[in-house]
């Protein structure tokens, strides 16, 4: 049975050494199955956001603000050194976790997961004035008592340098296996995870309160919900082989996604990673205060940004002029946006995530009335392919990037990628003109004009069946004189000094970044590669490759795990090679 909320703090430093070892899910999976039988489902959920070097879900923040200066002081005070000595070894180990653990006698502590856990959340809460000195004497005091093995990973943790590499996937496959002996629960689990984006929460209630409760999980206001997704199809006429009725055709507008969970006295937006950007846009807030007759919601719309001279609509380029932390009301005036809501998640305390599409649609137009800066996203009713296309056309004429071609009859699909909604851009019409997501997981160094910076990019796609990023390409050509001058500004803080472990490459680059940031790339063929891994497990004497790839631009609404799917690329790789 669990244990009473006292299980050592040194049993997860064990659990992080273990798990640091291997790369391997089969063997994370195991060694977390094995985990959770000593710890009670209070401990678990702390583990669980822990793992990733955090102490809440994504949606609720919580940073540390702890810089490597900072951490230095601290180990310095814990140990009784100079800040030159702790310095002089960081020099050599180039991990202060390294030079805690070498730092550190003890063998073993007292030190317990909730007391670590408390702790930690003092200093990510401290703030304002005095914050910095209180933070560096709560973790010198916490290093004064942990084991040299728990100062290593207390320190990888307040830097966000944990990097274990467990994947979502991975963590509820180990929590399923610890559950029922197998990944039968995973479905339970991932579908909970999918409703309410908390790895935490859904091992705390898994545990607490058995699967039963997950099974029928629904969406809560001001917690996001994982967004569901689109396939997407070159030729309008492939829309029969997956949806047979009628279909609502949308806009599918250039901005950004944002949910927005509407309470009385409360909108909280969240993006597509579920952070909380509801401070970005005061003028959304206040425009969808208007808009709103009901008690409460959560819905779903694309922000984009507006012309202020035409009002016609921007690109997303324009649009991320408006992801800032300052000036935000100078901003607000000289890019204007509209929201425009396509689905409709939750109203009037009932989830209508098992509703049909149009009746999600109804409870928008009964709830909620326009104004000049809320719209409903542009759309028709129809199952005829000719409509459609004529529809895309108006759509790119006016401003949008493609259609979204939705089933009237589906359901909300909490964090899937399936055909109940599949999206048409202008780009996919062109021949060999597919863009990737792809994260960036190493770069060489430039010659000649790039001298001294990077000459290209090595890209990957996250495959979350694997857990692991494969790399498809180099990435040299697009950027402007602009754009290379912001990537090492942009990559430098996610340097690691070797590969990292979860990327599959023949590839060698000179320098190596954490999977982190995803870029867009439009690419002219695709091909067998000897030295790219995409769809490797698919292919089995090669992976793929994209030829002639060019930058399009940042996309700093996705995280890594976001990227195009080795399955996407090989979907397009066969059609294109028919
Ligand atoms: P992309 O890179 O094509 O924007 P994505 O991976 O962000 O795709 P998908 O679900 O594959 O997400 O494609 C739909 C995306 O298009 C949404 O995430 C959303 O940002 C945007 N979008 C614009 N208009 C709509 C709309 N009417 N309905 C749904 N999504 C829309």
């Amino acid at each position: 049975m669990f244990s009473q909320n006292n299980t050592k703090f040194k049993e997860l430093a064990n659990l992080f050494n273990e798990l640091e070892k291997t790369s391997s899910s089969l063997v994370m999976i195991d060694i977390l199955a094995n985990f959770f039988q000593k710890v009670s489902a209070e401990e678990a959920k702390l583990t669980a956001y822990l793992l990733k070097g955090k102490i809440t879900p994504d949606y609720l923040g919580g940073e540390f603000g702890l810089a490597q200066k900072l951490v230095i002081r601290a180990i310095a005070r814990a140990y009784n050194l100079s800040i030159e000595e702790v310095e002089k070894n960081f020099y050599k180990k180039g991990d202060l976790g390294n030079v805690a653990e070498e730092l550190s006698n003890k063998k073993d502590s007292e030190l317990t997961i909730i007391e670590v856990f408390k702790q930690l959340k003092q200093i990510v809460d401290s703030s304002g004035e005095g914050s910095q000195e209180q933070k560096i004497n709560i973790l010198s005091d916490l290093l004064k008592k942990s084991s040299f093995l728990e100062a290593k990973y207390i320190i990888r943790i307040v830097l966000g340098v944990l990097r274990l590499g467990v994947g979502d996937m991975t963590f509820l496959y180990g929590l399923s296996k610890f559950l029922v002996g197998s990944k039968k629960a995973k479905k339970t689990l991932e579908h909970a995870y999918n409703i309410f984006s908390d790895l935490g929460e859904v091992c705390y209630e898994a545990l607490k309160y058995g699967l039963k409760k997950l099974e029928q999980a629904e969406p809560v206001v001001g917690i996001p919900t994982r967004m569901m997704l689109a396939q997407r199809i070159n030729n309008l006429q492939e829309i029969k082989n997956h949806i047979l009725g009628n279909v609502f055709v949308e806009y599918k507008y250039d901005g950004e996604r944002i949910q927005a969970h509407i309470q009385k006295d409360k909108i909280e937006l969240f993006s597509r990673k579920h952070e909380n950007i509801t401070h970005q846009f005061p003028d959304l807030i206040e425009n969808l205060k208007k808009a709103f007759t009901g008690k409460n919601a959560i819905i779903e719309g694309e922000v984009v940004a507006i012309n202020k001279k035409n009002n016609t609509l921007e690109n997303f380029q324009i649009l991320m002029t408006r992801r800032r932390k300052y000036d935000i009301d100078k901003y607000i005036k000289e890019v204007p946006i509209k929201y425009f809501i396509f689905d409709i998640l939750y109203i009037n305390n009932k989830s209508l995530i098992y509703k049909k599409l149009i009746d999600r649609k109804k409870e928008i137009y009964n709830n909620f009335q326009e104004n000049n800066e809320i719209n409903f996203a542009k759309c028709i009713i129809t199952s005829d392919i000719e409509e459609i296309e004529a529809f895309f056309d108006k759509a790119i004429e006016n401003g949008a990037e493609g259609i979204m071609i939705k089933d009237a009859e589906s359901i909300y699909q909490a964090g899937i990628r399936g055909w109940n909604w599949i999206k048409f851009k202008k780009d996919y019409r062109d021949e060999l003109a597919d863009t990737f997501d792809l994260v960036v997981v190493g770069a060489l160094y430039g010659t000649g004009r790039r001298a001294g910076t990077y000459g290209s990019l090595l890209l990957a796609s996250f495959d979350p069946k694997y857990n692991r990023y494969y790399t498809f390409t180099k990435v040299g050509a697009g950027f402007t004189d602009k754009d290379l001058e912001e990537i090492p500004k942009k990559l430098n803080k996610f340097k690691i000094n070797k590969k990292h472990h979860l990327v599959e490459t023949n590839m060698k680059a000179d320098v190596w970044f954490e999977p982190k940031l995803v870029m867009e790339v439009r690419g002219a063929e695709i091909t067998i590669s000897p030295v790219h891994t995409v769809a490797i497990n698919i292919i089995k004497n090669g992976g793929l490759a994209l030829r002639f790839p060019r930058f399009v631009r940042w996309r700093d609404d996705k995280s890594a795990e976001d990227s195009t799917t080795p399955d996407e690329i090989y979907q397009i790789y066969k059609i294109k090679n028919k």
